[in-house]
């Protein structure tokens, strides 16, 4: 059985603590490997090593370490069918989804190329009589990031990029269900010329992120994963005193106008309601069509296009729509919600459930499911059900729809497709989601905007990737200098304007 370890000052570095996770190939079930689950002390040790690492690399300019961004940008393109075949193996998704997963993440690195320029501070001249005043943004030191399953290349990209180019050591805490991604990642970053012991890859499960949560010289946490994860980490790292940023999850509307192209909308609908199995924290799982003839008409689309998805293994070619969910556990929660949304009286158009796939029996697939007359009070629209699961809630009016969304719990992205333009603009300014989409499906906004949702989506203040990250990775100095001309004044006691 393959031992999956850590990566500590630019080696593999084994585990200590007998502990292990199992990591599945969701196509087969079969366990393909073990991961190490690190100790406090493992953790607290790969810590010390980076706080030592950290010193030369943040006083290392700002352009040299562009320089390895730009390297490292130039390696992940070289391996790009390696690290999609490695993630798809751990996670299951198709391989053209998991170059995206590697591409979506590559673009936070190019951006990174240009971090000097996010990193340059303020000044002003002149701001009192022969006084400056400049601001410089410095390096936080050792900074964690803690990342989920369904993206193992992008959300791990996107945290150790900007936080690496601002001249900080992280250390990155991956899934512990697909592990392997973070590691090869870690290895291109080497060669690229990241000093030993800046980047430190710590495998484990709460309890290493308990280990992180509680280290004193961990400055701050950019966290991904489930909302109650999410929740629970922003509330102890604060407490501790640390910067945090927290994603959590999600229940994506998506409001169809009657005046809306309908094969558009329902071609988006399937995409972004199956794509991945449904595994995104973007994937739009509620359509709420506008009026019953727009719903009807939906429906009347949806159905042929989703009995139409092709569902199967990553090995099985490009053709295929979606794979496996990530364990049976998972597997076994979706089909258990849709029993819950019959049970409640949604009317399941179709029928996910009892899927099987010849030859993979043992993996965790789950057939694409369709309701309509879905209400707020099912479990089905309460729970982020995280599978290949689409509610259609029907509205009879514009307001209605956007009072339904308003009032969801959750606020990551949402999106409209309409013809006109007056009711889009009224959507983007009054909904209270963090990501808007516009006749377009998953609105996950390019790598020099900014990524975060809204109410329980996320905790923190800033987004990541983008001018944010720069923010997040960096903390402010103000300098107030004045240089006397050589006579000494004697001291001034009051707190006063600069006159
Ligand atoms: P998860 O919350 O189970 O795990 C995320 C991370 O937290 C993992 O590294 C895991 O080891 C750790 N963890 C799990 N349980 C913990 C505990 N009790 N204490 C401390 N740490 C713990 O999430 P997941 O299942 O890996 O990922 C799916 C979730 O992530 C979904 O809810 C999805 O919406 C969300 N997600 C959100 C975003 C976003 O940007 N908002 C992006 C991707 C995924």
């Amino acid at each position: 059985m393959q031992e999956i370890h850590h990566y500590i000052d630019g080696s593999e570095v084994k585990g200590t603590s007998g502990r292990f996770s199992d990591v599945y190939n969701p196509a087969t079930g079969e366990v393909q490997a073990k991961v190490s689950l690190a100790t406090k002390a493992e953790l607290d040790a790969a810590v010390e090593k980076a706080a030592a690492a950290q010193v030369a690399w943040g006083a290392t300019n700002p352009q040299r370490r562009a320089r390895v961004m730009m390297k490292f940008a130039a390696l992940i393109n070289e391996n790009m069918d390696k690290l999609a075949e490695t993630l798809s193996r751990e996670h299951g998704k198709t391989l053209p989804d998991a170059r995206g997963d590697v591409q979506r993440g590559l673009e936070v690195v190019e951006v990174c190329i240009g971090a000097p320029a996010m990193l340059k501070g303020e000044y002003m001249n002149d701001g009192g009589p022969g006084i400056d005043l400049y601001s410089m943004r410095q390096a936080l030191g050792v900074v964690a990031g803690i990342t989920p399953f369904n993206f193992p290349a992008m959300i791990p990209l996107w945290k150790m990029a900007p936080a690496l180019v601002c001249g900080n050591a992280m250390i990155l805490k991956p899934s512990e269900r697909c592990p392997t991604t973070s590691l090869m990642l870690a290895e291109l970053l080497k060669e690229a010329g990241l000093p030993d012991g800046v980047l430190q890859v710590v495998n484990g499960d709460k309890e290493v992120v308990d280990a992180i949560l509680d280290n004193d010289t961990i400055q701050a946490v950019g966290f991904v994963g489930s909302t109650p994860i999410a929740q629970y980490i922003y509330g102890r790292a604060a407490t501790n005193g640390k910067r945090a940023q927290c994603f959590g999850g999600a229940k994506n509307h998506m409001i169809i106008m009657p005046d809306a192209d309908m094969d558009k909308a329902a071609d988006a609908l399937v995409g972004a309601g199956f794509g991945a199995a449904g595994e995104r924290c973007m994937a739009i799982s509620v359509a709420v069509p506008v009026g019953d003839k727009t719903a009807d008409a939906l429906i009347e689309r949806l159905v042929p296009r989703i009995e139409a998805l092709k569902v199967g293994p990553y090995t099985a070619g490009d053709d295929v729509d979606f794979g496996p969910v990530i364990t049976a556990q998972a597997r076994d929660r979706i089909n258990g919600l849709v029993n819950s949304g019959v049970d409640q009286g949604a009317n399941l158009v179709v029928d996910g459930r009892d899927f099987n796939l010849q030859g993979y029996e043992n993996g965790f697939f789950v057939g694409p499911s369709l309701f309509d007359n879905v209400t707020p009070d099912m479990d089905i629209y309460k729970e982020e059900i995280f599978g290949p699961v689409l509610s259609q809630v029907r509205a009879q009016s514009y307001d209605e729809a956007l009072d339904l969304i308003m009032k969801n719990n959750y606020g990551n992205g949402t999106s409209i497709y309409t013809a006109d333009g007056d009711t889009a603009r009224d959507f983007a300014a009054k909904v209270n989601v963090g990501m808007v989409g516009i006749n377009f499906p998953i609105p996950v906004p390019l790598s020099y905007f900014t990524f975060g949702g809204w109410k329980k989506s996320a905790f923190g203040d800033l987004n990541q990737y983008g001018p944010d990250a720069f923010r997040f990775y960096t903390k402010t100095k103000t300098v107030t200098a004045r240089w006397f001309s050589g006579i000494k004044d004697g001291g001034e006691f009051a707190f006063k304007a600069m006159d």
